[in-house]
């Protein structure tokens, strides 16, 4: 874990959470490369009915964000307009109507649909989750979004079953390095492919039981050779259009084939469809974000439950991988690392130094 302490040009260097209802906040006013991430102070934000004020202690970044700040990924509508994901800090204030027992100073983390750069969000009571025991809140903050994420799809999409390969790509990225844990905790053997030998031993000490390096070699060959030619059961794909030819390829006989994101490329040429077909493969499409709060509410309550407990359990140990922490000062050095793919797991913007 390194901390990168490098000033950012056109912050606004006045600002401070000091005065009564501000707080400090990443503004995007006009979208474009990371020098347009502004600090300024703006309101904080009222709890309405149901929903809990949290004081952020960190939040962390997703490739989304960099989307949002380039404009091409807006929020849902109603959502904040603040870039951030994920947080994990200390409950504030409660909302009117808030039921579920949550107290001032509680250690939570939360999934957002937005928010998330400030020092304080407010989110809807369903979406906090506890944070447990034995992790700071800097750990804490990198897990709402990628875990979530990658429980969502293996879990609520893909219903991974024991025994069956799993395909992850990108396999040391935020999302990657959760999916290869929980593909073991499902009992299931994760695969993955990443761009160079320190991802891959990344993601191999985190349970793969195989790692291509994409750049190098064929990975369809790769699963090939790794299931005697069956194929993965499932494969979780965050890259799309450059691949599709060794995705279909590498997909077992009733395979499911999860997109969740598109980083190599939006358009297939080919005949993706009848070599889907003679696999008789299904193509699974998911996004979080957009989804409904009752959706992402009894995802919370799920991932509650049943994975949660695991990061306490020194059997199941499993493991938040913090890549580097950055204070929010210097959220535009942080957005250019993620930009260069020079982050193993996750990035975390730390508010309290
Ligand atoms: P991240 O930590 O920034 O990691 C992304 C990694 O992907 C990069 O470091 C790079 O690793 C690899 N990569 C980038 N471009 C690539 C390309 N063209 N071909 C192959 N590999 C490439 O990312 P993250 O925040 O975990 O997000 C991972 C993906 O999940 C993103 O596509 C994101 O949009 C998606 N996502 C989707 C949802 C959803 O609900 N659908 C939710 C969360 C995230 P290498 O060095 O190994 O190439």
């Amino acid at each position: 874990l390194h901390i990168r302490r490098l000033v950012l040009g056109n912050a606004c260097r006045t600002c401070c959470s000091g005065s009564a209802g501000m707080m400090r906040a990443v503004c995007v006013d006009v979208p474009g490369g990371p020098e347009n991430l502004l600090l300024r102070t703006v309101p904080r934000p009222q709890p309405k009915s149901g929903e809990v004020l949290i004081k952020v202690h960190a939040t962390a970044l997703n490739r989304a964000d960099l989307l949002q700040r380039r404009g091409l990924y807006p929020p849902p509508p109603g959502e904040s307009d603040i870039i951030g994901l994920e947080v994990a800090g200390t409950v504030d204030t409660l909302g009117p109507g808030v039921k579920g027992g949550w107290g001032r100073d509680d250690r939570v983390m939360a999934l957002l649909s937005g928010g998330g750069y400030a020092e304080y969000v407010s989110v809807p009571e369903e979406l906090l989750m506890p944070v447990p025991p034995n992790l700071t809140l800097c750990q804490a903050a990198t897990i709402p979004e990628a875990w979530l994420t990658a429980f969502q799809l293996l879990v609520f999409i893909a219903q991974v079953k024991e025994d069956e390969v799993v395909l992850v790509h990108a396999g040391a990225s935020g999302v990657g390095t959760a999916a290869v844990q929980l593909v073991r905790l499902l009992g299931a053997v994760p695969v993955v492919t990443a761009g160079g030998p320190e991802k891959l031993k990344m993601a191999l000490s985190l349970g793969a039981a195989a790692g291509f390096n994409y750049k190098e070699e064929s990975f369809a060959q790769g699963v090939h050779d790794f299931t005697g030619g069956k194929g993965a059961n499932v494969i979780l794909d965050c890259i799309g259009g450059c691949n599709w030819k060794q995705n279909v390829s590498s997909l077992a006989t009733d395979g499911r084939w999860v997109l969740y994101g598109t980083m190599g490329g939006r358009a297939v040429e080919g005949e993706l469809l009848g070599k889907l077909l003679s696999k008789r493969g299904s193509l699974l499409c998911s996004l979080l974000r957009s989804r409904s709060l009752q959706y992402k509410a009894d995802l919370v309550k799920a991932f509650s439950q049943r994975v949660l407990p695991c990061f306490s359990d020194q059997h199941a140990s499993l493991r938040p991988v913090i890549d580097s922490t950055f204070n929010l000062e210097d959220i535009a050095e942080a957005h250019r690392h993620m930009e260069a793919n020079r982050n193993t797991g996750k990035i975390v913007i730390n508010l309290i130094p």
